[in-house]
Formats: structure tokens, C-alpha cells, sequence
């Protein structure tokens, strides 16, 4: 391997280790998010009613950030906050 050829390589695996952080570090990120205590002081009733769910995830929204809402959650969301 001459020189250059060397460098290229060494620029190239940087790259990819770098790649390999901000993904890692996303993950990590939102992972940090989660609040437990809320978590375990609001557990999703056994089959909840469609209310029931909807104000279990509308409390989650505010309270903790560790998924985000499905654009279908964010659906029926709209509807049951129209309705109310
Ligand atoms: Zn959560």
C-alpha cells in the first residue's frame, strides 16, 4: 500500500467510525429520555377503552418522550381531543 492510498483508507475508516457514533448516540439519546418513574406510576390499564388510551398517551406525551406517536396514534389523538 503506498502512502496515499494509506491515507485514503485511514480517512475512509474515520468516516465510517463517526457514522457509527451518531447513530449510537442517537440511540442512546432517546433512550435517556424515558421517565421511569412515570412509567411505573402510569401503567396502560389492561384492555383499555379508546379513552382510556388516548389519555394514557396524551399524559405520556407530556410527561415522557421515550417513543414517538405513530402518525395513526397522532390520528386518533386529533379525534379524541376534537370530540372532547
Ligand atoms: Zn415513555
Amino acid at each position: 500500500m503506498n502512502s496515499k492510498n494509506h491515507k485514503s483508507f485511514l480517512k475512509s475508516r474515520q468516516l465510517s467510525s463517526i457514522l457509527w457514533m451518531i447513530k449510537n448516540l442517537k440511540e442512546i439519546f432517546n433512550m435517556g429520555k424515558i421517565n421511569k418513574e412515570w412509567h411505573l406510576k402510569n401503567k396502560m390499564p389492561k384492555n383499555p377503552s379508546f379513552e382510556e388510551r388516548m389519555e394514557w398517551h396524551i399524559k405520556h406525551m407530556e410527561n415522557c418522550s421515550c417513543r414517538e406517536p405513530t402518525p395513526k396514534l397522532k390520528e386518533e389523538m386529533k379525534l379524541y381531543l376534537k370530540k372532547k
